[in-house]
């Protein structure tokens, strides 16, 4: 099986994101001056400029604000898995962050383990952490159990 690509996990702008996806924390940068949440994160606030931002937590739930279906041709680490879908997630605690994911049915399911037929615009869906690499650790997005999510 080919390997799928992976993020740098000690790039300096997203290390710390990195590092708390390892300890199964969701984090995004919240900007010093304004407070304004953002991801992906920036060397600064992308809505004032102000250099200094921190890491917050993040709860780590939200809804399926968009999907698409990969069917291929795609890298080869993917090629096996076709189709499968991708998700961009609207979390609920900040809602301006939009985090493009995987929904998987468990934290270690198959990228291609929820029906694309199931999937719905609104689904709420919660946040699962798989470790892809000893680096990586990847966010992953599973339909809330108190979801029907049958076609
Ligand atoms: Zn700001």
């Amino acid at each position: 099986m080919n390997a799928i690509p992976l993020p740098y996990g000690d790039d300096p702008d997203t290390m710390v994101f990195w590092q708390a996806t390892r300890q199964k924390r969701l984090v995004v940068q919240c900007c010093k001056a304004c407070g304004r949440s953002q991801f992906p994160p920036h060397p600064f606030c992308a809505a004032c400029a102000h250099p200094e931002t921190e890491w917050v937590d993040a709860a780590g739930r939200g809804t399926i604000w968009s999907y698409g279906v990969a069917h291929g041709p795609t890298l080869p680490g993917f090629q096996d898995l076709v189709p499968y879908s991708m998700i961009v997630v609207e979390l609920d605690d900040h809602p301006h962050i939009r985090m493009v994911g995987s929904l998987v049915a468990g934290p270690d399911a198959a990228i291609n383990s929820v029906a694309a037929s199931t999937i719905r615009i609104g689904l709420p869906v919660d946040v699962a952490f798989v470790a892809v690499s000893d680096d990586i650790t990847l966010p992953r997005w599973m339909p809330r159990a108190s979801e029907d999510i049958r076609p």
